[in-house]
C-alpha cells in the first residue's frame, strides 16, 4: 500500500502522480532502497520499472572513469522516491519468476 505523502490518500498501485490530489512522487525525496553491482543492477532497474516505480541508478562517480567494473568503486545505488520505498523493498522481496 502507498500512501500520498500530501493528501495522505491510499494508492493501490504506484503512479506518477497522486490521483486525488496531483502530487507528483517524483518531486518528493528519493531514497537508496539497494545497493549493487553491474550487471545485476540493470535487472533490478527493469524489475522496479516493471512495477511502474520510477527509478534511478546513481553511480559511484569514479567507476565510469577509471573504468572498473568490479569491486567497491563500481558500487551502484538504486533510489526510488521514499513514497514508493517499502511498497518496492515488499515486491522486491518476493519470490519472482526468473527472466
Ligand atoms: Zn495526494
Amino acid at each position: 500500500m502507498i500512501t500520498c505523502p500530501a493528501c495522505n490518500e491510499k494508492l493501490d498501485q504506484p503512479e506518477i502522480s497522486c490521483p486525488h490530489c496531483s502530487y507528483i512522487f517524483t518531486t518528493g525525496p528519493w531514497v537508496v532502497i539497494r545497493k549493487s553491482y553491474p550487471p545485476e543492477d540493470r535487472i533490478i532497474e527493469s524489475l522496479i520499472r516493471s512495477f511502474n516505480v520510477p527509478v534511478r541508478l546513481i553511480h559511484e562517480s569514479i567507476a565510469p572513469v577509471a573504468g572498473i567494473t568490479i569491486g567497491p568503486l563500481a558500487e551502484v545505488k538504486i533510489a526510488v522516491p521514499q513514497v514508493f520505498a517499502s511498497y518496492v523493498l515488499d515486491l522486491l522481496s518476493a519470490p519472482h519468476p526468473k527472466e
